[in-house]
């Protein structure tokens, strides 16, 4: 019988999609899944390096797994390291970190089971830093998938834009782009499994950009991604979200489709990252603030409204007070339904790791408590306006607050809460909102929505 491999995931969806992906080969394998690492006789972390913090989770992680074991009496287990940090990292990490046996590359997912194999069978040191080979397709059994009625669905993997303090060009590579028949007829099988959501998901999934057309013939659009919303959105599928949209390849053709299609939620994630041009420049963007806004101009003039939030990096090396006075100001014109803000973390590597004038931490601290006072106020003022409202939302789980009310989002992407009235996850119910918290709304159900 094979080992029971535990695998964790640190970071951003597209490694979550990624261990989906693992565990589906694992599965095929005859590999079984273990619910926790004091379970398991092999354990996997998949990991993120885009700020120092989260690399730093991981290292504490191996020595923990690897104290507890020690403590239990058991035999440590098999670590292996897979995403981000291995693929930069690669052979050092089992310099710094002995207790690692296996080093799994971003590209490295679907050879994880042989490469168990190698360290099992005592190979030392096993390591693959590879790409994907031709042929490979993006396979994901829906028991694998971390929701029952959420899926993610990689559509671009990897970013050409090297944007100066980003790491995610060295540790996932050059864009590549799924075939568009392959992505609809993912979307359609799921829709026939009962999915109601589908989030299209890749670094920058607005920059698509397939070899080939194909299973795009029949969608209008200025570019393959509207083209692509449009083919997605003619599967019927209930609801379909995309996550990140990168400004610079922002059409107005992508608000079009949106315009044209419900199914396709109004809600648009477009990290701006500074409301500064000398700091956009630093930051090797491609766009100006100004460009930027008129974009955002473009989907506020939507015949619905769409939700907008974006991502906002303080204290990069030179930002001057006058440059982030120039991010409140965007923030406060941009009016965003949400923004997610960090504080610059320098990432060996990339080209802002060498430029001097560094803010210290004690700046970006005060910056980014200012930013999200700011943000706090606007977006008191945009949940006060859906009191009153109806809102569709997903219905996930019962609510971690109170065993009386049940949680989901929005096709708007807010968290929304009601009481539950024995409402089941997976069903889509609408929502009369009567009051409105700092990151969530609460309200009464009107319906109470159908499973299937
Ligand atoms: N594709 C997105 C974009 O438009 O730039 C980037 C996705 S990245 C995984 C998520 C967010 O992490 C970024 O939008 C950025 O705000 C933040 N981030 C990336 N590198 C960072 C760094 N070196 N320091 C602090 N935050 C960083």
């Amino acid at each position: 019988m094979k080992s029971k491999v535990y695998l964790e995931t640190f970071g951003c969806q597209m490694n979550v999609a990624d261990t989906e992906r693992a565990a589906t080969g694992l599965r095929k394998s005859g590999y079984d899944l273990a619910a926790s690492a004091d379970d398991a006789e092999v354990v996997l972390l998949n990991t993120c390096s885009v700020r120092e913090r989260a690399e730093r989770k991981v290292f504490r992680r191996i020595a923990e797994i690897r104290s507890q074991s020690k403590r239990a009496g058991r035999q440590k287990p098999l670590i292996g390291v897979m995403g981000c940090v291995a693929q930069l990292e690669g052979a050092a990490i089992f310099a710094d970190a002995p207790a690692v046996d296996l080093i799994i590359g971003t590209r490295a997912t679907d050879r994880i089971p042989s490469l168990i194999e190698r360290a099992q069978g005592g190979e030392a040191a096993v390591i693959d830093l590879d790409e994907r080979q031709e042929g490979e397709v993006w396979d994901v059994s829906p028991t694998e998938r971390r929701s029952p009625y959420v899926a993610l669905v990689p559509i671009i993997e990897g970013c050409n834009k090297f944007c100066s303090f980003c790491i995610v060009p060295y540790s996932r590579g050059r864009e590549k782009s799924r075939s568009a028949l392959e992505i609809v007829a993912e979307v359609s099988r799921l829709r026939s499994l009962g999915y109601k959501e589908v989030q299209l998901i890749g670094q920058n999934v607005n920059s698509y950009r397939p070899k080939l057309q194909h299973g795009l013939e029949s969608f209008p659009g200025a570019t393959s991604f509207s083209r692509l919303l449009r083919a997605v959105a003619a599967t019927g599928m209930e609801r379909i979200k995309f996550t990140t949209s990168f400004p610079r390849d922002f059409h107005p053709d992508i608000v079009c489709a949106l315009e044209e299609f419900p199914n396709l939620c109004d809600w648009i994630h477009l990290p701006v990252q500074s409301g500064s041009n000398r700091i956009l420049k630093a930051m090797r963007r491609g766009h100006s603030a100004e460009d930027y806004c008129q974009r955002i101009d473009g989907i506020k003039q939507a015949k619905r409204r769409l939700a907008i939030t974006s991502d906002i990096i303080v204290g990069f090396p030179g930002e001057s007070d006058a440059d982030f006075e120039s991010t409140m100001r965007l923030v406060e014109k941009c009016r965003y339904d949400g923004l997610f803000i960090f504080k610059y973390s320098r990432r060996a590597g990339t080209p802002a790791a060498s430029l001097e004038d560094e803010i210290s931490e004690s700046e970006k601290t005060a910056r980014f408590l200012a930013l999200e006072q700011l943000q706090e106020s606007i977006q008191e003022r945009i949940y006060a306006d859906y009191v009153g409202k109806q809102l569709s939302v997903l219905v996930e789980k019962q609510s971690a607050r109170s065993s009386d009310d049940m949680t989901g989002h929005s096709t708007c992407h807010k968290v929304v809460n009601f009481r539950a009235n024995q409402t089941q996850p997976g069903a889509v119910v609408d929502v009369l909102i009567t009051q409105a918290k700092p990151y969530s709304l609460y309200g009464d159900l009107m319906t109470s929505g159908s499973v299937n």
